[in-house]
């Protein structure tokens, strides 16, 4: 059978691509293979490079731990633990980390509640940008878990999930549990016993007098009235000194 120069060269040029393409596909789509993303939104990218170069910062913005501010309030940091909405260990770490100046006044309330033998326990304080990720794609309802496309007040390091103890180390009785996406967890809710809602004002003026403002959803939760001054951060709970 004869073969026509052309068809030779065609077979010739087929072959070398064919190599081609089987010797160097596999180690070309490895590289070029985008990170997974762990949600369906699309990949925000708001966080500050303060992620990184966190020793820069003027000290008032750093995120410090509470117990080196306020040794006196008491942790209950509950995503450390699998007692959480998720049923999920979500910090490696049970630590409360503020920026320094949010740590320094939710130190005077502590000092302001012992005075009438009340006291602070935290629930939440800074979380990871990452933890809200995997916390949104567990539970995508924008009324419960920051979406993180907007990431979360807590990112910045200026939000607090608290209630109220006694002198014991006690809860106070409060309208809800920590962490109830009810009605009977709204800042207004009218319901439960005159002494829950009773608890809940002496927390929220205690809260307020000091610079946090509450949020109609969840009587826990707490922003520095300056949260805005501070971006949304990734830093590791476990590096925060
Ligand atoms: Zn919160």
């Amino acid at each position: 059978m004869k073969i026509s120069k052309f068809a030779k060269y065609l077979i010739l040029f087929v072959l070398v691509l064919f190599s081609a393409i089987s010797l160097h596909q596999p180690i070309f789509v490895r590289a070029q293979e985008p990170p997974r993303v762990e949600i369906t939104q699309p990949e925000p990218s708001p966080i500050a490079p303060e992620s990184i170069f966190m020793s820069q910062l003027p000290s008032w913005a750093r995120l410090v731990d509470i117990r080196k501010v306020n040794p006196n309030i008491r942790l209950d940091i509950r995503y450390a633990t699998t007692n959480n909405f998720l049923k999920r260990k979500l910090y490696t770490v049970a630590k409360c980390a503020l920026r320094a100046s949010v740590a320094q006044k939710l130190a005077l309330v502590q000092t302001d509640l012992e005075k009438i033998g009340l006291g602070l326990k935290v629930y939440d304080c800074y979380r990871p940008f990452s933890v809200t990720k995997q916390m949104w794609q567990a539970w995508p309802d924008p009324r419960y878990v920051a979406n993180p496309a907007r990431g979360s007040r807590h990112n910045r390091g200026a939000a607090i999930d608290l209630t109220l103890v006694d002198r014991t180390g006690k809860e106070l009785e409060m309208p809800t549990p920590y962490d109830d996406f009810t009605k009977k967890a709204h800042a207004d809710y009218q319901g439960g016993s005159a002494q829950s809602r009773k608890n809940r004002q002496v927390l929220k003026d205690a809260m307020k007098k000091q610079g946090f403002i509450g949020i109609t959803t969840e009587w826990w939760h707490f922003d520095s009235e300056d949260w805005q001054k501070f971006a949304i951060l990734n830093v590791s709970l476990s590096e925060i000194p």
